[in-house]
């Protein structure tokens, strides 16, 4: 394609064999480590204080190594994992439904569409049920059963009840849980928190991520922190299309900064498009509201039977309604994944039978559990979810079916890292949904919070330990370093040049346009002619950002057009390069659905010959990017056509 060049395959050398059950923990008994009078000598950087930096930071610092530990927003408890709602997962078989570590590494294979590894996705699986076990000693306050033992539910793409939670509010009790531990540090001097401060920029020295280039959002003083290595944690991108159930700061800053500098960029095409949430009302909004999959538990999904039927719901027989999830996959059901929900939702409203003003909805109903398990059984669930609905719709989900319709979730894709989640740079670590990772080309619900908690918990700490032993002692480095100051050059130089553009349209004009062109040609379905049309017009409208961009004030404070300005910057780039990986993937996998590509029923059609690899993409300057090859290989969960029926 004349969009790219191929480089050499890549291939993840961290990676152990043996017994895949085996394989963790011969690992970390093989992996050195570092005794407990050096650590205190040694610093680390973590980016980010969501589910998966403030743990990993809570946990180096208890470990005796010096952490600093950024986060934008004002206090590192508002990271964007706060609003996560639904679960976690782990396999703790206390349903005794028939659970294991093996059913639920099957479980995420699987429902990866065969795109992730199997070393990676064993040692979630293991580690999960340390993760319940630990939150519980920090006091999470998980549901309970009648009995005293913690209470389950199920997420799409199981068959069992394996997802623990917190009423709709499980991401803000597993952060006050690791806020709490890292807080300890801080209280200890053993954290450094810096809140308010965005990084901007990676420093290497001879090769190694040694440092970040920061500004303090508030004073816009930029400065350059060095330490012996550095951990991203910076969250996923889904706010490249604008509209996401994604906090609104998420942005890509830290991982594209990463890549600009090396850090090669894995599968940046795979988007999670999560089937229930609030629909799209108008062009005034700036963001979109997730109603829990949780609620697919109770609710049934449904359409009516005629085109254009505009009765209210209620006024609809049971016989003229389509109950379309239960009608395709009887299995699964309500509860089959996410890519497949959203696609099936899409199809319905595409042969003309969405409900609500715009046509782009479906009914998540819960009158028939309402009167099987009682309005309070209900409320007690999910009552914080069904509370939510009412206040933005005006509508009584208790009374009347939620409208609900897929929106942009999650992002797959991130940093390319090995087993030990080191990226393509020495030193630098990526861990939760800032790298690629674990979840193929479709997360399963409730796993991206087990996965930032493994990662920041259990993995990294080992790994990083690895890392900073076998380099033996590295040179101390300070800001007056070369490459340092080159690094802060460059921050200064773009803050600069963003504030002379001086031009006629807003950072949010420049956003949103952008977002619709992703969303209308890189969103729920791809195809060759749209994402060329896409590349183009990003191309077209990244050079106008430069000419047209007005970024009121100065750089000297708390200046929130200048800090958007650098993030839509990145989102402009990363999303050609989401395109260009979507285009040249000639197939369909979990969330990437190729038109071109699918079977006589309309599923995603794999192949696997051409395709069974992770894109790893580095960044070259000149516009067209490498693309290295990670070939994946399936000893235990064989490749088949995902099947839910
Ligand atoms: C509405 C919603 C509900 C969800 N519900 C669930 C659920 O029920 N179960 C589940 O498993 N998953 C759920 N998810 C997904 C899950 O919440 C996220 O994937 C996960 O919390 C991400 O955690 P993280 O630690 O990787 O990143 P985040 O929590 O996004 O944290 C990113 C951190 O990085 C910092 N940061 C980023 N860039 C910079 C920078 N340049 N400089 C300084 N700091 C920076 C931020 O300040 C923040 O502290 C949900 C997601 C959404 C949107």
């Amino acid at each position: 394609m004349d969009l790219y060049t191929e480089g050499d395959p890549i291939a993840d050398t961290r990676a152990p064999d043996g017994p895949v059950e085996t394989r963790w923990e011969r690992h970390r008994f093989e992996m050195k480590l570092v005794n407990p009078a050096n650590r205190r000598k040694m610093t680390v950087i973590v980016v980010g204080t969501g589910l998966a930096g403030g743990s990993a930071a809570a946990t180096l610092a208890e470990q005796g190594y010096q952490v600093r530990s950024y986060c934008y927003q004002d206090s590192p408890r508002r990271a964007h994992s706060i609003a996560a709602q639904g679960g976690i997962n782990a396999a703790k078989n206390y349903r005794n439904d028939g659970d294991s570590v093996h059913r639920l590494f099957y479980d995420t294979v699987k429902g990866g569409d065969f795109r992730s590894r199997e070393s990676n996705v064993h040692r979630l699986a293991e580690v999960s049920v340390n993760i319940i076990d630990q939150c519980v000693a920090q006091g999470v306050p998980f549901a309970r059963e009648y009995g005293g033992l913690l209470d389950t539910r199920s997420f799409g793409g199981a068959q069992v009840q394996r997802t623990f939670y917190a009423r709709g509010q499980t991401g803000q009790q597993l952060l006050l849980g690791a806020y709490q531990a890292l807080e300890r540090q801080i209280g200890l001097g053993n954290v450094e928190m810096n809140a308010r401060h965005e990084m901007l920029e990676l420093v290497l020295v001879d090769g190694r991520a040694r440092g970040i280039v920061v500004r303090d959002m508030v004073t816009g003083e930029i400065s350059t922190e060095m330490a012996d290595a550095v951990v991203l944690a910076s969250g996923g991108y889904g706010n490249v299309f604008y509209l996401s159930t994604n906090a609104k700061g998420c942005n890509v800053t830290a991982s594209w900064r990463a890549h600009r500098k090396g850090a090669y960029f894995a599968n940046p095409c795979y988007t999670q498009i999560h089937p229930t949430c609030i629909p799209v009302s108008g062009d005034h909004q700036s963001k979109l509201t997730l109603m829990s999959e949780s609620l697919r538990n109770d609710g049934r999904v449904w359409v009516p039977k005629a085109k254009g039927d505009q009765r209210s719901p209620r006024e609809i027989p049971e016989d003229e309604r389509d109950y379309y999830l239960e009608r395709i996959y009887p299995s699964f059901g309500n509860l089959v994944p996410r890519d497949i929900a959203s696609r099936a939702a899409k199809n319905v409203c595409d042969s003309g039978r969405g409900v609500g003003p715009t046509g782009l909805g479906v009914y998540l109903d819960f009158a028939d559990a309402i009167n099987r398990l009682g309005r309070k059984a209900i409320e007690a669930k999910y009552g914080n979810l069904f509370e939510m609905y009412e206040r933005i719709t005006g509508e009584d989900p208790y009374e009347v079916p939620m409208r609900i319709y897929p929106a942009v979730h999650y992002t797959m894709g991130g940093l390319w890292v090995d087993y030990d989640l080191q990226s393509s740079i020495p030193g630098l670590f990526v861990i939760g949904e800032a790298n690629f990772s674990d979840h193929g080309a479709n997360r399963l619900g409730a796993s991206a919070l087990m996965q930032g908690l493994a990662d920041g918990y259990f993995v990294l700490p080992n790994t990083l330990a690895n890392y900073l032993a076998s380099s033996g002692p590295l040179d101390k480095v300070d800001a007056s370093h070369p490459e340092a100051v080159a690094a802060r050059t460059e921050v200064e130089d773009r803050i600069k040049r963003l504030l002379a553009i001086n031009g006629d349209r807003t950072v949010d004009s420049f956003h949103r346009e952008l977002g619709q062109i992703m969303w209308e040609h890189c969103g729920m379905e791809r195809s060759e002619a749209g994402l060329r049309k896409a590349i183009d017009e990003i191309r077209a409208l990244r050079e106008q950002f430069w000419q047209r961009v007005r970024v009121p004030g100065d750089g000297e404070g708390l200046n929130q057009s200048l800090e958007k300005a650098g993030r839509v910057a990145d989102f402009f780039e990363l999303a050609e390069l989401m395109c260009i990986d979507a285009l040249h993937r000639e197939e369909s996998c979990g969330g990437h659905f190729r038109a071109e590509h699918q079977t006589p029923d309309g599923e995603a059609q794999r192949d696997d010959d051409r395709f069974a690899y992770v894109a790893a993409w580095e960044y070259t300057g000149t516009g067209e990017p490498v693309l290295h090859k990670e070939d994946l290989t399936f000893e235990y969960v064989h490749p088949t056509q995902r099947s839910y029926k």
